[in-house]
């Protein structure tokens, strides 16, 4: 059977979701390990067994963390030559697209990124050109390594749950040695609301919103959504740029996307295209957005989004 390992990167008090899908993508292909990276705490080793790993494997240089991505492709490396795994699943971040990239080189393995679903085979499925087009890839090289967008498959535990067995993988000296280092970290202000990559909701809104982000945030908070924007509203200074949807923005795919004041440009519909169902709140009639939305509101989202906000909250009680 395959040998499947998943990279997860700081676990923290609780796995991601988009972790839980990368194991679980990792059974329907064969034999399941995790190469993490940080503290694991004793919940997170007995979800990682819930959902099928067999083994698990941590680097033997625990600063990892104090670099850039360089040695986590190293321990990467050469935690595959340990287990044997065949395929990588990496969670399709920027920093995971580098990690993969940069074990591809190690490996002399093929590199998909941007995936949204495998087959059993290992047959990768991307969602390419703004959402036109679905193409296939499979890597034809003995080890192939897979980002894959979150949001790509329900999470669902193993039918029998494993006690993972651990095993600590040697990082070679020399893989810090020319890495640029990590001086000083702080942290984002938290804003309440669920990472905007993985949010099971997205509010979005573009120039329409002329600065002011009001409405959509109640409306997000009513529906425990995540804030986003198109590149005229991160660019306007209106919202932070770790906001923007879109070809050079963050790509999302969530169940629900509601987009207010945004007009639908091929590079704003490159980032969100895959959503379930898209909503679009547009004062114009002709704006192209309508031609991708589930459903469309002809008005002012000045008008339209507290009406909402209201009724939800009215049926939420
Ligand atoms: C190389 C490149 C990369 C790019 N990358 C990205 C990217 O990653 N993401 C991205 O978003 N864009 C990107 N762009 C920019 C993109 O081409 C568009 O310019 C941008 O998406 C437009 O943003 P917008 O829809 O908010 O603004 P506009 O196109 O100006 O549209 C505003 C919309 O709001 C509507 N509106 C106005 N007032 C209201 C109101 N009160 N109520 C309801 N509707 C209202 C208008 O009818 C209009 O449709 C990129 C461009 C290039 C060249």
């Amino acid at each position: 059977m395959a040998k499947v390992l998943v990279f997860i990167d700081t676990p923290g008090e609780a796995l991601k979701k988009a972790s839980l899908e990368l194991l679980t993508i990792a059974r329907s292909l064969g034999e399941p390990a995790v190469a993490f990276n940080g503290e694991l705490q004793d919940g997170v080793a007995a979800a990682l067994g819930e959902y099928g790993a067999q083994a698990l494997y941590r680097p033997s240089a625990a600063e990892l963390d104090d670099y850039l991505v360089g040695p986590k492709a190293s321990y990467l490396a050469a935690a595959v030559q340990d287990s044997g795994a065949s395929v990588v699943l990496v969670e399709n971040s920027a920093e995971g697209k580098e990690i993969a990239a940069r074990l591809g080189i190690k490996l002399g393995a093929g590199v998909i990124t941007d995936v949204v679903a495998v087959d059993p085979d290992g047959t990768a499925h991307k969602s390419v050109l703004a959402g036109s087009y679905m193409t296939t890839a499979r890597a034809t090289t003995p080890v192939a390594v897979l980002t894959v967008k979150p949001n790509s498959v329900t999470p669902e535990p193993a039918v029998t749950g494993t006690a993972p067995q651990p095993a600590t993988v040697e990082v070679p000296e020399t893989a810090t040695a020319a890495s640029a280092r990590v001086t000083a970290r702080s942290d984002k202000p938290a804003s309440g609301r669920p990472e905007l990559s993985e949010a099971r909701i997205v509010v979005a809104g573009g120039r329409g919103v002329d600065g002011n982000f009001g409405p959509l945030e109640d409306l997000a908070d009513a529906l425990g959504a995540a804030i986003g924007a198109s590149r005229a509203a991160t660019d306007a200074g209106w919202i932070g740029h770790d906001a923007q949807i879109g070809q050079t923005g963050k790509t999302v795919s969530p169940q629900l996307y509601i987009s207010a004041g945004i007009s639908g440009a091929i590079q704003q519909k490159a980032g969100m295209q895959t959503a379930k169902v898209i909503v679009a709140v547009n004062k114009d009639a002709e704006s192209p957005v309508f031609e991708i939305a589930d459903f469309g509101i002809v008005g002012d989202l000045f008008e339209v989004l507290p009406q909402a906000t209201e009724e939800i909250l009215k049926r939420k009680g």
